[in-house]
């Protein structure tokens, strides 16, 4: 089948669906922009060409992807003195489900919950390690003395004891444990993974070749209406190229060549993910950017997306 050119949508048919549509929604907002003091208010007062101030030809890449979210399956136990609780950051997330696209931190964290204390190994809970005084023998220290016994002054070698002032005579010296810090207790805790709820989520992808900060809500919101939006579809990713939408579209930037090259390789790299799952085609619509500004001088933008038959409007009216 022959690539059929998409006719994008005409500036003044852009504009009057724009104003039917912020009349039902915004219609204060309206009044206040464009409204005379003293006149009657009518949309007919709000024209196209004293609005609009600049167009520009766009193209905007459409496609939704099923992001599976699974809690992991990993999880392990850690064991530590107090010092290393302080180190570390505990969590609380008590059969809470988290949103995992918008957790940001480890996927399994320490839990605080599951703490619980546990007799040192290394001092069996004492605190100490008590060892042998090296100084003494069971808290007994010895000098030799000379003693002259009796008339005869016969020498005698005399051992002299006394107690030993490196043990307090207890015969063993007690050194603090090194692992509890002297506590008797160290801690064991669960590394647990993040309980992401486990349910899919179809994230749309938008890449638009018009500079703007509202990519993620035109996004959103086409998400709602595609099928009443028309474009050009894209079942084989390899065909997202210059060479087949500069003809589609009948016009052409170097900006949407940029967002063709950018949504294919982003399209690939989703594909071959194991934890995403493409659920659209490819959707390429021309894109209207109308740089507008009202009676009362406030500055605002119409986008509109699709074909002429079929297109929708976003705005930041
Ligand atoms: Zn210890
Ligand atoms: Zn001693």
């Amino acid at each position: 089948m022959p690539d059929v050119r998409i006719k994008s949508p005409n500036v003044d048919d852009i504009f009057e669906k724009w104003k039917q549509k912020t009349n039902r929604q915004k219609k204060k907002n309206l009044e206040k922009n464009f409204g005379t003091k003293g006149a009657v208010f009518s949309l007919d007062a709000i024209s196209a060409g004293e609005t609009i101030k600049d167009t520009q030809k766009e193209a905007a890449i459409y496609f939704t992807v099923e992001q599976k979210v699974e809690a992991s399956k990993e999880q392990k136990e850690e064991t530590g003195a107090i010092r290393d609780l302080s180190k570390q950051n505990f969590y609380s997330i008590k059969g809470a489900s988290v949103d995992k696209s918008k957790w940001q931190g480890p996927e399994i964290v320490p839990v605080f919950e599951s703490i619980t204390k546990v007799p040192c190994d290394s001092c069996k809970g004492k605190g100490y390690i008590e060892t042998q005084c090296k100084e003494c023998s069971k808290g007994i220290k010895t000098t030799p003395m000379t003693v002259l016994v009796g008339a005869e002054q016969k020498k005698e070698k005399k051992d002299f004891q006394y107690n030993c002032p490196t043990c307090f005579k207890a015969g063993t010296i007690k050194d603090k444990c090194k692992k509890c810090d002297g506590y008797g207790t160290l801690y064991k805790w669960k590394v647990l993974p993040v309980p992401f709820k486990s349910l899919s989520q179809h994230v749309p992808k938008l890449y638009s070749s018009a500079k703007t900060k509202f990519e993620k809500q035109i996004g959103e919101e086409l998400q709602k209406v595609i099928e009443s939006v028309e474009g050009i579809k894209i079942t084989n990713v390899k065909e997202l190229n210059d060479k087949k939408i500069e003809p589609n579209l009948g016009y052409y930037n170097k900006n949407i060549s940029k967002i063709v090259k950018s949504a294919s390789s982003d399209y690939q790299k989703l594909d071959k993910d194991k934890d995403h799952r493409m659920t659209s085609p490819i959707w390429v619509f021309p894109m209207i950017q109308l740089f507008c500004e009202s009676k009362k001088g406030s500055k605002f933008e119409i986008y509109a997306v699709g074909s002429e038959q079929k297109f929708f409007i976003y705005d930041n009216f």
